[in-house]
């Protein structure tokens, strides 16, 4: 089977807004083994609605569109639904009531042009809106090109009558475009009778996301390329955003069982290979493991930036319960400030320059100091665009770690990209450096 995702919405093809509902609805659906093959962006017009349609209920079985379905005129897909297979629409007494009923409960007067989201094309099912005025629209259609449909009224007796034996269907579900409400309707009415819908479709797929930081796409690729090569099974991809690169296996099975069982070897063979290059899984973030590690190592830090302007301590900061370990930090940009408020020597800055290792090294020091902290870990570099000279590139940076072992600090090279892209990254490598220093502490 096929399914496409349509989001509709002039706003999402003027690229004035994002379109997530595609994202997260294709998500959803490829983990409840759903292969989605096809995404369709459309502006609020009318003819080019009904053509994309036609067109996907042709190349899919499972259509399942966001948007369109508002009280306004630029709302349009209950007529291109209508249109689409050939019936009217027709007043839905219960789906009126209930519109009415949460323009009560939120003590605002329903306008006239909300009867216009009660109507629904014949023969489709409303799926209830329990936290907005639009429902959504559950409509099979014949597969377009199914040919000698007579009349819309022999096509909806053939529908009743073949659904699911001879005749090929394809099932439209239309959802709201307010994601919040696109969302609560997939999760609570329409996951379940989608996979009555379809008992054949082909099982669970499962992903597993790990997490690299360190080395870049075609170097941890070149760890696994027995694993990323095309036919292999289970499929293995790799992707980088930022820096990090992530492995991503794909399992599929009858059920959740088998497609995990299909996992984890893999898992284990990559997670071998890659050792500390892993920090984590799925959402995790390189701030997740310092937290983790530092709670588990019962061990607190203190943060000195100059080059990366406080992103090493935002990104502390996100994490819950970060306070039992990260004790303060400071943004220390100017010399003068690096000297007072982190007590590197003034002279140190004038032979090496506020770029350099020992200056690092020193901020690293003097964050462990004031702070009384376990561990610190500063930053200093040079952003662009400008500030670069004969010897110091944009993006050189300096990272310096301490510890109660002492003091130590690595050169970093983040030239490629621009200003932002540069802090974050060595942001980043900061948070990567502090993550392998606590990883070498034992358990007890
Ligand atoms: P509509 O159902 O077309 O009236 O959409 C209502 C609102 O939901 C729009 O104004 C957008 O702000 C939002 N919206 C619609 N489609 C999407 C989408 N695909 N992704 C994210 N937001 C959307
Ligand atoms: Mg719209």
């Amino acid at each position: 089977m096929k399914v496409e995702v349509i989001s509709i919405g002039s706003e999402l093809t003027s690229g004035r807004n994002l379109d997530t509902n595609t994202q997260w609805l294709s998500r959803q659906l490829q983990a409840l083994g759903f292969p989605v093959r096809f995404h369709t962006t459309l502006a609020d017009d009318l003819d080019e609605n009904i053509a994309a349609f036609r067109f996907a209920s042709e190349r899919a079985d499972l259509v399942i569109s966001t948007g369109g379905l508002g009280p306004t005129q630029d709302d349009l897909t209950r007529e291109v639904l209508a249109a689409v297979a050939g019936v009217e629409l027709t007043f839905d007494q219960a789906s009126f009531d209930a519109i009415q009923r949460l323009f009560a409960r939120v003590g605002r007067q329903m306008t006239e042009r909300n009867r216009v989201q009660a109507y629904f094309p014949k023969r489709a099912t409303a799926i209830p809106n329990p936290v907005g005025t639009a429902p959504g629209i559950w409509m099979e259609i014949l597969k377009a090109g199914v040919p000698a449909v007579a009349s819309s009224k022999e096509q909806g007796a053939r529908i009743q009558n073949h659904t699911h034996a001879v005749l090929p269907t394809t099932l439209i579900v239309a959802l709201p475009g307010v994601p919040r409400e696109m969302r609560h309707l997939f999760e609570k009415q329409v996951i379940q009778q989608l996979l009555a819908h379809f008992p054949n479709r082909m099982g669970v797929i499962l992903e597993r996301k790990l997490n690299t930081f360190g080395l870049g796409e075609a170097a941890v690729e070149e760890k696994v390329m027995d694993l990323t090569r095309r036919d292999h099974v289970p499929e293995v991809g790799i992707t980088a955003s930022d820096a990090t690169i992530s492995l991503r296996i794909f399992g599929t099975g009858a059920n959740q069982a088998t497609a995990e069982a299909q996992i984890a070897p893999i898992e284990a063979i990559i997670r071998e290979r890659l050792g500390s290059l892993v920090f984590g899984t799925g959402d995790e973030e390189l701030q997740h493991a310092v937290a983790h590690l530092l709670s588990t190592r019962l061990k607190t830090v203190a943060v000195a930036e100059s080059l990366t302007g406080g992103l090493v301590m935002n990104r502390l900061c996100q994490i819950p319960g970060i306070s039992a370990h990260f004790l303060g930090g400071c943004v220390a940009y100017a010399n003068e400030a690096k000297v007072q408020q982190l007590g590197v020597p003034a002279e140190l800055i004038a032979k090496h320059g506020a770029v350099s290792a020992e200056v690092a090294e020193a901020m690293a020091l003097g964050a462990r100091d004031r702070f009384g902290s376990d561990f610190a870990v500063s930053t200093t570099g040079i952003a662009g665009p400008g500030g670069a000279t004969e010897t110091k590139p944009v993006g050189l940076a300096y990272i310096g770690l301490a510890s109660p072992e002492g003091v130590t600090s690595f050169m970093v090279n983040a030239f490629i990209g621009h200003r932002l892209d540069i802090m974050n990254r060595v942001a980043k490598m900061a948070l990567n450096a502090l993550r392998l220093a606590l990883g070498k502490i034992e358990l007890r």
